[in-house]
């Protein structure tokens, strides 16, 4: 028997095999009848009890060859390694398969896949139903979510969104699902305010109102957290108390400077607020904390109150309101832009809109009997579109964010300073795996570009470094990634004359087009806002008869039916992938990470045995590109590192990094030509640059000769490039190394002295060398439009 035969046999056995042991028993089995493979039999017995240490969830077993020395061996070992892998995958399947089967039939309807229509097929239907009952633009949370409300509750609705769900704001917020324990203490510190005697029943129902707010904030924290344990955690957040008596007072009255002693009764309150669903407020003391957050400068403080906010991903948990309002039945596409309203001649009534396909640049018109403006800052420009002459509705005010690594927050602890040196409150909260410190605050009109300005990431360090030992500075070259959003305060501009202002959201209808609009409020929100923004459109078109009761309260996002706290487990046992992926794809997909799974092909490592990653470092696998594409309306490679993966949020040189395999494996999935793919690398390393990263904008843009070039490589400031700089910036420059061993050599060449680290008199040599005609310096040369025969010899001359 060839074995290649045998290979077929085993391939068609392994078929009607019920489990991955069986095929692999079988792989062992004809092994050990092969001469050839008797070597690779013993290999594998070899490693057995090697991998049985390196992984505690393997039996031992191995599909790769990383201990196969000999070379006589090496092809027969090859062989059987790639039979492996084919036996495993087939076989998985049909574990998995089996798996999924009796997951969907347990416990009273198990769980679910639904499967969305296409992209082509949603731009169909938006083209050809003749009306739609409702039709909203804007695929933020608050568009997503009323498109999720109106759809549930049985009316015929339509989404667009002009770029990715929720590529605006909704994925660039805090990423707190949080009730707002700020809104208490204003809305307090604003009731004892002097001028307020005068006015005590104003005030009070102004208490009133905002009190009312923060309760309606906890309910939509309460469900959101419960109905989607997918997508959402609990997360402690410390306030430490330095001093007994705080002046000046946080939230600018007096009353609050005995906020260190209140704090434990106010979080009381608050989870008394929140009908004591969340986790307890608690108080730590100063050795806990030290021992949990080890950096902490905790000499000064007295002690520590802690609290929980829910949090999430933003901008996924906006693409499954999306794809959830899908499932109900809503056209939903992302890439339609709405260019123009289109209004009944004799009315004046917005009976559509005019669209454009931003992918094709088809232009078509989308009719419906009502029209829900949801653009979050951007409302105003819809409005524009509407009413020229219309007056602003929004106030939009920019917050920055900046990214800083995992050990700035260790073991899932944040950190929260309610009085900054600008009387602000600022987070530093554990997300992904980094830290996250936001927030500012600075109004202006809303722009889409992500890129915050360097003063507020110098703010954000500054204030971040009153928390650490004056042992652990935290350096500019720390932040691996920065970015802004700007928060929709809205006002009425439909609102009679001495109408109160709204705090939280507004919904307005104009009286010549009869469109909606809905702004204002928060993420935590958004049901709540797409709940009356829906019933506000049921009663103002009459759709009672039609539409059923909101039912969101009670609607698991997409993913989340038949998800339960094992599903991570059930991924590491069933495919073998490493526990950070399996919790990243269960807290991503819901039950929908088996398919995801599914889809992942073998390692040939040791361990995981399945699931290759996009890049080292993050838990993202490789199969979630052609998921993504497949099946969730993932277009560009821009989306695929700033709204689907969060790359280019949590680590802007990593996203660079992952930008060409990533567009590869995009191109294969969404059948890219060769120069398609390029604009997309192009297109999404422009935006990724926007992002803040270690090297200022400035600094950058300040290089002009060799000595320029030398400090911004060292980011340290330590008067030496180390190898981990020299890395880290020629990533960040655009230039990325193409392998290890190249990166190793470029170091080695620089590092005449041998010392492991490159000086400046080095960095000059080997600039100004004849010899040097490397890929690195001509790449530098090229972008940064530098001549290299214009190098000074040793002079730090000019730069072209
Ligand atoms: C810095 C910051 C931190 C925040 N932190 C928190 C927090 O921790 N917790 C919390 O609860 N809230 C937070 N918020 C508030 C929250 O992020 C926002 O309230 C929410 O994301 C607004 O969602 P939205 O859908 O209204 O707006 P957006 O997300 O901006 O959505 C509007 C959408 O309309 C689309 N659009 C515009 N014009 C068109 C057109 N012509 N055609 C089609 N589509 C169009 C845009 O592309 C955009 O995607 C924060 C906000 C900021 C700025």
């Amino acid at each position: 028997m060839t074995m290649t035969t045998m290979m077929m046999r085993m391939a068609a056995s392994s078929s009607s095999s019920s489990s991955l042991t069986f095929a692999r028993r079988r792989l062992l089995h004809c092994s050990v009848q092969n001469p050839l493979t008797t070597s690779a039999s013993s290999l594998q017995r070899r490693s057995f009890s090697q991998n049985k240490k390196d992984n505690p969830h393997n039996g031992g077993f191995r599909n790769g060859t990383n201990n196969f020395k000999g070379l006589a061996y090496s092809s027969a070992a090859a062989a059987i390694t790639a039979t492996g892998v084919l036996l495993t995958q087939a076989s998985q399947e049909h574990t998995v398969d089996a798996e999924i089967a009796k997951l969907q039939q347990s416990n009273g309807g198990g769980i679910e896949l639904k499967k969305i229509p296409s992209r082509s097929e949603q731009i169909q239907s938006l083209i050809s139903t003749s009306e739609f009952d409702v039709l909203v633009i804007g695929g933020g949370a608050t568009g997503a979510g009323a498109a999720l409300d109106a759809a549930s509750r049985g009316l015929s609705t339509a989404l667009i969104e002009r770029g990715d769900f929720g590529n605006e704001t909704s994925s660039r917020s805090t990423k707190l699902i949080w009730a707002g324990i700020r809104y208490i203490a204003t809305a307090v510190s604003s009731l004892l305010r002097f001028k307020n005697l005068t006015r005590p029943f104003d005030a009070m129902k102004d208490f009133k109102s905002e009190f009312e707010m923060v309760l309606g904030a906890h309910k939509e924290r309460r469900i959101l957290l419960e109905n989607n344990p997918h997508l959402t955690n609990w997360v402690p957040i410390a306030v430490p108390v330095a001093e007994w008596i705080s002046w000046p007072p946080p939230f600018g009255h007096p009353i609050f400077a005995t906020a260190p002693l209140l704090l434990p009764a106010v979080f009381k309150f608050y989870d008394g607020m929140g009908g004591f669903t969340c986790p307890p407020s608690h108080i730590m003391g100063k050795q806990r904390a030290e021992r949990k957050f080890p950096q902490l400068a905790s000499e000064d403080a007295h002690y520590y109150s802690c609290f929980y906010e829910g949090q999430h991903n933003d901008a996924r948990t906006a693409t499954y309101i999306a794809l959830t309002a899908a499932e109900e039945g809503a056209s939903v596409a992302n890439y339609v832009e709405m260019i123009d309203v289109i209004k009944d001649e004799k009315t004046g009534k917005a009976v559509g809109v005019q669209a454009e396909d931003k992918l094709s640049g088809n232009k078509f018109e989308i009719r419906a009997k009502a029209i829900v403006f949801a653009g979050g800052p951007f409302t105003d420009g819809l409005r524009k579109i509407e009413d020229p002459s219309c007056k602003p509705a929004v106030a939009a005010a920019a917050g920055t964010h900046i990214v800083l690594p995992g050990y700035y927050c260790p073991r899932g602890l944040g950190m929260l300073d309610i009085n900054t040196s600008d009387g602000r409150f600022l987070f530093f909260l554990p997300w992904q795996g980094k830290t996250i410190v936001g927030t500012t605050d600075r109004k202006g009109p809303a722009v889409s570009t992500p890129g915050p300005p360097e003063e507020e990431i110098s703010w954000l360090l500054k204030e971040c470094q009153k928390y650490l030992g004056d042992d652990l500075p935290v350096r500019r070259s720390d932040v691996l990634s920065a970015w802004q959003g700007f928060r929709p305060l809205a006002s009425d501009p439909h609102a009679p004359p001495g109408a109160p202002v709204s705090r939280n959201h507004i919904i307005s209808v104009n009286p010549d087009t009869g469109i909606t609009f809905i702004t204002g409020g928060k993420w935590t929100t958004y049901r709540e806002m797409a709940e009356d923004v829906i019933d506000r459109v049921i009663e103002a078109n009459g759709f009672e008869d039609k539409a059923g009761d909101c039912v969101t309260d009670k609607l698991r996002l997409r993913g989340g039916v038949g998800y339960d706290r094992n599903v991570p487990i059930k991924l590491v046992q069933l495919f073998g992938c490493s526990e950070d992926t399996a919790e990243h794809l269960a807290r991503t997909y819901g039950v929908h990470a088996f398919e995801v799974c599914k889809m992942a092909k073998a390692t040939t490592k040791t361990w995981p045995r399945y699931g290759n990653l996009l890049i080292e470092g993050y838990p993202y696998l490789e199969s979630e590109i052609e998921y993504a594409c497949k099946n969730e309306m993932a277009l560009t490679l821009t989306d695929m590192l700033t709204t689907r993966t969060r790359l280019a949020f949590l680590d802007s040189t990593a996203a660079r990094a992952a930008a060409p395999k990533i567009a590869d494996l995009m191109a294969a999935s969404l059948g890219w030509s060769g120069s398609e793919k390029k604009n997309q690398l192009n297109q999404a390393l422009e935006l990724i640059s926007e992002f803040g990263g270690p090297i200022p904008q400035e600094q950058l843009r300040s290089v002009t000769n060799i000595e320029s070039l030398f400090k911004a490589f060292d980011l340290d400031g330590s008067g030496y490039i180390e190898y981990d700089e020299l890395k880290q910036c020629v990533d960040y420059w655009g230039c990325p190394f193409r392998s290890e061993e190249e990166a190793r050599a470029a170091f080695n060449e620089m590092d005449i002295f041998k010392d492991n680290r490159i000086s400046l008199l080095e960095f000059k040599k080997w600039w100004d060398s004849p010899k040097n005609k490397s890929r690195l310096k001509l790449d530098l040369s090229e972008k940064y439009k530098l001549s290299p025969d214009k190098i000074g010899k040793g002079q730090g001359a000019a730069f072209g």
